[in-house]
């Protein structure tokens, strides 16, 4: 496919006007001024149109989506407890393929082209991707619940094996299996350091919840003496490529143990906005040179699953908190969001668009009054688009939305779906 006469952000977040990309099979194989003349397949028109990167969101609960907007205005341990678990309880596979259909389609839909994913169910989830055409890093959020404490006899073990089987069997990189501890108060100290452990020695990534709330680390402190980040680093955890999402209440040692232990800090503004969990440190975790990446988080908890908002907002609220217009500039803004989660999931090739990488872009239509005249294209795209502007995202090459239309998905029968899900769950929790 070649995209003829786009703008297009480049390998260092410049921009470069009126240029070509060819795109063979998954990759990109050529960017530049002339037209290939060997070249006579499909065309795309970028008049007027922008090529980015597309996003990566780093930390999702995807088939959450199911529960959005269920149980509002309660508190957080009500919430869970009276709500959010009993639902989780009745989910089957075929309930977290839907509701991670109308997720993955929701973040197409605004720039997303890999996300990052900690659940349960893992067969229906892998299912939505794989069939969706987006890309992602599933893992089992594993917790020593409902006395299963051995993880190697419970689920999450046997779901993970099984995924690792499914990725061999459709023989695509665009899934990977990563592994998941819950979070530092939902398991054993036991528990943890085999999981790390098995994590390590099979060379998978890492996925946990760290320092999300004050009350998290109040109570590590009193059953170890130590905060989440050192209990986990003590744990053997970190020896994994580990992504660590919120990292709301880092203290002292924390930043240096998550840069030197190469960790990634997945933000999520909106997630600790609306639980009121507080805002994550970013200026300082950008200092000690973190890896720092945007999460939405689930949409029970945001509640949507729009990355373009979710970039806007972390851009936005942390020049307010730290009274500096200058902090998190447009160029760092969109690496943080792309390059920086591309490398997060171990995806080397991926989160820029230049010759060799594969192709996930995703492309803007400026023709909207919102988005002229054009000073500054990146700060277009960052403070001044709406997810409605993208008008089509190619995601390993393959397009799978075009003008408002998803490529793989039948989004009619995934609303059906959803609300024939939500009505029969809300049936046998109100009985
Ligand atoms: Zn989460």
């Amino acid at each position: 496919m070649l995209i003829k006469n786009i703008t297009l952000i480049d390998e260092n977040y410049d921009v470069i006007k009126d240029t070509n990309i060819l795109i063979e099979e998954n990759t990109i194989i050529y960017i530049g001024k002339e037209i290939p003349k060997y070249y006579h397949g499909e065309v795309y028109d970028g008049k007027n149109k922008v090529a980015s990167p597309g996003f990566f969101n780093t930390h999702c609960h995807v088939p959450m989506t199911l529960l959005r907007g269920y149980g509002e205005g309660l508190p957080l341990d009500r919430w869970l407890s009276e709500k959010i678990w009993p639902f989780e309880k009745l989910l089957t596979n075929e309930d977290c393929y839907y509701g991670s259909l109308l997720g993955i389609a929701e973040m197409i839909k605004s720039g997303v082209v890999s996300f990052n994913d900690m659940y349960f169910n893992l067969e229906g989830i892998s299912k939505a991707v794989f069939e969706s055409g987006i890309k992602a890093n599933l893992s089992y959020g594993y917790a020593d619940i409902e006395g299963r404490k051995d993880y190697f006899n419970g689920p999450a073990y046997k779901e993970t094996k099984a995924l690792n089987e499914y990725i061999e069997s459709i023989n695509s990189d665009r899934i990977k299996a990563d592994v998941s501890i819950h979070a530092v108060y939902s398991s054993s100290e036991e528990s943890v350091s085999k999981i790390s452990e098995y994590c390590n020695s099979r060379g998978m990534n890492m996925h946990i919840h760290l320092s999300e709330t004050e009350l998290e680390v109040a109570e590590c402190k009193k059953r170890f003496g130590l905060t989440p980040a050192e209990y986990f680093l003590n744990c053997g955890t970190f020896r994994s490529n580990t992504t660590a999402a919120h990292c709301v209440y880092l203290e002292g040692d924390d930043f240096s143990i998550l840069k030197e232990n190469n960790v990634s800090i997945a933000h999520c503004p909106s997630s600790n906005l609306k639980l009121g969990s507080g805002i994550a440190p970013l200026k300082t975790m950008m200092e000690h040179g973190i890896n720092v990446t945007i999460g939405t988080d689930g949409a029970a908890s945001n509640n949507n699953l729009n990355m373009l908002e979710e970039v806007n907002l972390a851009a936005l609220l942390h020049k307010g908190t730290n009274k500096d217009p200058l902090f998190l500039n447009s160029k760092e803004m969109m690496k943080i969001s792309s390059l920086n989660g591309a490398k997060a999931q171990g995806r080397f090739n991926s989160g820029v668009i230049k010759v060799g990488n594969r192709a996930d872009i995703v492309i803007y239509d400026f023709d909207k009054p919102h988005m002229q005249p054009i000073h500054d294209v990146l700060a277009n795209i960052l403070y001044s688009a709406e997810a409605n502007d993208i008008c089509l995202s190619i995601i390993d090459g393959k397009i799978v939305y075009k003008d408002g239309v998803f490529t793989n998905i039948d989004i009619e029968k995934v609303y059906y779906n959803v609300n024939r899900i939500k009505n029969e769950k809300l049936k046998i929790i109100n009985k």
